[in-house]
């Protein structure tokens, strides 16, 4: 298996260190076919995109596409999960201007409402240190994921499992049915083998990316190709592979 398409990438639009340009032109140097730039989500007090700055990044998108023909370059944003009912960070801008839209949950955001603070933030935050609120915290995880889902035309899922534990099959089940992308992410350590192995019945589709911060990551996927191989992942249910 090879990567053709990078498919989630941060640039200096958030925190990453590069410009759009200077990922597009390493993707270009890779050979890839594609490359998404995948920013992160307006609620993030700090490396969230600004709403005013969508605009920004689709001229220079289109001005990139205009000037190369042989790679093309998407706009996506990796919106985080805000709020216990599903919530997403994405407004007027979000779906004016990006060609399609992801969701994560991150550790840093405002919540939604002050009461996901509570339900959904600090939750997560405590389960992490106290091992036997993990059970209940993933399930209410879970059923969040699946209102997002039914709520949100998602293209995909970044790092399913990561930072906030949900029942990965439930998950599965859905995006497979809605036919949402799970991501397969070696930066984060999700999806793993383990988690690949349990969901591949399901039948959905799945992409491995970089989350490259900087251009030397820029398809750097080895690890997450050698869990789908190990999963039995077939190669045409991974939409960026050949
Ligand atoms: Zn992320
Ligand atoms: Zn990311």
């Amino acid at each position: 298996m090879k990567i053709k398409a990078d498919l989630h990438t941060h640039t200096v639009f958030s925190h990453g260190k590069n410009t759009i340009e200077e990922m597009v032109e390493r993707a270009r140097q890779l050979g890839l076919e594609a490359i998404v730039i995948s920013d992160h989500g307006r609620s993030h007090p700090l490396y969230g995109v600004k709403p005013e700055n969508f605009k920004v990044m689709r001229e220079e998108i289109d001005r990139l596409n205009r000037k190369y023909d042989d790679i093309q370059v998407y706009l996506s944003v990796e919106s985080n999960i805000t709020g216990d009912d599903g919530t997403i960070d994405i407004g007027g801008e979000e779906r004016r201007y990006c060609d399609w839209i992801y969701a994560g949950y991150h550790w840093v955001y405002i919540p939604h409402r002050p009461g996901d603070f509570f339900t959904l933030k600090l939750r997560n935050y405590a389960a992490k240190v106290l091992p036997f609120l993990k059970t209940v915290t993933r399930r209410f995880n879970t059923k969040t994921y699946l209102k997002m889902m039914d709520r949100y035309d998602l293209k995909m899922i970044t790092h399913p499992g990561d930072k906030c534990p949900i029942d990965v099959e439930a998950v599965a089940k859905k995006a497979a049915e809605k036919d949402i992308i799970l991501e397969i992410n070696p930066r984060h350590h999700h999806l793993n083998v383990e988690e690949l192995k349990r969901i591949a019945k399901y039948g959905g589709r799945f992409a491995i990316n970089s989350d490259a911060h900087t251009v030397d990551r820029v398809a750097d996927v080895d690890s997450g190709i050698a869990w789908a191989e190990a999963a039995g992942i077939p190669k045409a249910r991974i939409v960026n592979i050949v």
